[in-house]
């Protein structure tokens, strides 16, 4: 029988997974398990909006019941990230914080305890300390890029290692292949946050990460479009208690946003690698610049971490932050004066956007545990968009020309 392109394409990504050795990374990004609809030959999966399944006898339905448990829209984002971080499980969330909560759930009993990076997103620290603490789950936070303090707090019993690298917003980096080690040693598992990097930047299975978490929110979906979030490994056993934990607490994506991330991570390896040059581009402006007193980026290469970025990640990623001379007040007028760089909170978005995390990410996190992170008060976070890096860099330039 003759073999169609399309034949082909569903053939090698039928099976999760199997068209990793097949493709390229760019290649799977636009095609890993999504094919076309049987019924129509449309092009992209459809939004599969319903939330049952006729089935044709008692016990007998097409791997489809009820969409709390699973839908065909989301199996695709599934199967297509999975493919991308190059293993087989992927469970999809409502958003990243619902993904750690599942994580939480499916792992943790009260009495467990986990070693988790000083310096992480503001809502998983929010979750391990207000939510997990009353529940009997002890959560140790640690300068996980200290190695001394990572084999310190990494003794039995650890349920798991959670660590963000780079970390939002300080951008700290953590060894992976060393914190992986390490959490073995322990007999702990190892989980990563990927969101800051993806997988086009960032490959944590290669280095021995057990899952990998991510919020679909930022680079994957990439257009602020959607709130979403991931946990992905090679291990079954893990899946399976991903996917009861998602199905008994109901924190599974909605069909649309599933849609519309598919669609979005079709152009994420070039959109990383602009993110990437025009962040390189806006930093170098930034050290340059005279109201300027700090400026941390991975891809600088007075960064003091430098050699562990040139191993572990492809490119510095869209993240800046830096402070402004003046301090926080400074840093303030800076961010009520930008016109085209955007005040809010998120990042990993097309348009760039600034936001002053001590006030609006972190800042639920303790001033002390935010101190000992780095998260000073006067420090403004960068997520660097797609627009031209010369007219963000007149926008930076005419918004310092107000903090004096
Ligand atoms: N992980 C990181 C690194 C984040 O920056 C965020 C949100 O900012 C999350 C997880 C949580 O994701 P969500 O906002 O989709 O719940």
């Amino acid at each position: 029988m003759a073999t169609t392109d399309d034949q082909i394409i569903t053939d090698r990504f039928d099976d999760p997974g199997s068209g990793v050795g097949n493709y390229n990374f760019d290649t799977l990004a636009l095609h890993a398990g999504a094919y076309p609809d049987p019924t129509t030959g449309a092009i992209l999966t459809p939004i599969y909006q319903t939330t049952t399944y006729r089935q044709e006898a008692v016990g007998q339905d097409k791997g489809f019941t009820y969409s709390r448990s699973a839908n065909p829209t989301v199996s695709a984002l599934e199967r297509r990230l999975a493919a991308l971080e190059g293993v087989e499980f992927c469970t999809c969330y409502g958003t990243g914080l619902a993904a750690t909560t599942a994580l939480c759930l499916a792992l943790l009993r009260a009495g467990d305890r986990v070693v988790v990076s000083q310096a992480v997103y503001g809502g998983t620290v929010r979750l391990f300390r207000q939510v997990l603490a009353p529940f009997g789950v002890e959560a140790e936070f640690v300068d996980t890029s200290d190695e001394q303090a990572l084999a310190d707090a990494l003794h039995p019993p650890t349920r798991f290692l959670f660590i963000e690298t780079p970390a939002n917003p300080t951008l700290q980096v953590t060894d992976i292949r060393l914190a992986a080690r390490l959490a073995k040693e322990a007999g702990a598992l190892l989980i990563v946050d990927n969101t800051l990097l993806t997988p086009a930047l960032q490959r944590p299975f290669e280095l021995g990460a057990d899952v990998v978490l991510h919020s679909t929110t930022k680079f994957l979906e990439g257009h602020n479009a959607t709130v979403g979030g991931a946990l992905i490994t090679q291990n079954a056993e893990l899946h399976e208690r991903f996917s009861f934990a998602r199905n008994a607490i109901g924190a599974i994506q909605s069909p649309f946003p599933a849609f519309l991330t598919l669609q979005g991570i079709k152009t994420l390896p070039l959109r990383m690698a602009r993110h990437s040059e025009s962040a390189l581009q806006i930093a170098r402006f930034l050290m340059a610049h005279d109201r300027i007193t700090k400026v941390i980026y991975p891809g600088l290469e007075y960064f003091p971490q430098f050699e562990l970025v040139q191993r572990q990640q492809t490119a510095g990623g869209a993240l800046i932050a830096f402070e402004v001379a003046g301090g926080v007040e400074a840093g303030i007028r800076l961010m009520n004066s930008v016109r085209l760089c955007a005040l809010a909170e998120n990042l990993g978005a097309a348009e760039t956007l600034i936001t002053h995390p001590a006030s609006m990410t972190h800042a639920d996190v303790p001033p002390k545990q935010r101190e000992a992170a780095g998260i000073t008060d006067g420090l403004v976070r960068l997520s660097v968009g797609l627009e031209d890096p010369i007219d963000l860099i007149r926008d930076l330039d005419q918004a310092l020309s107000n903090t004096n």
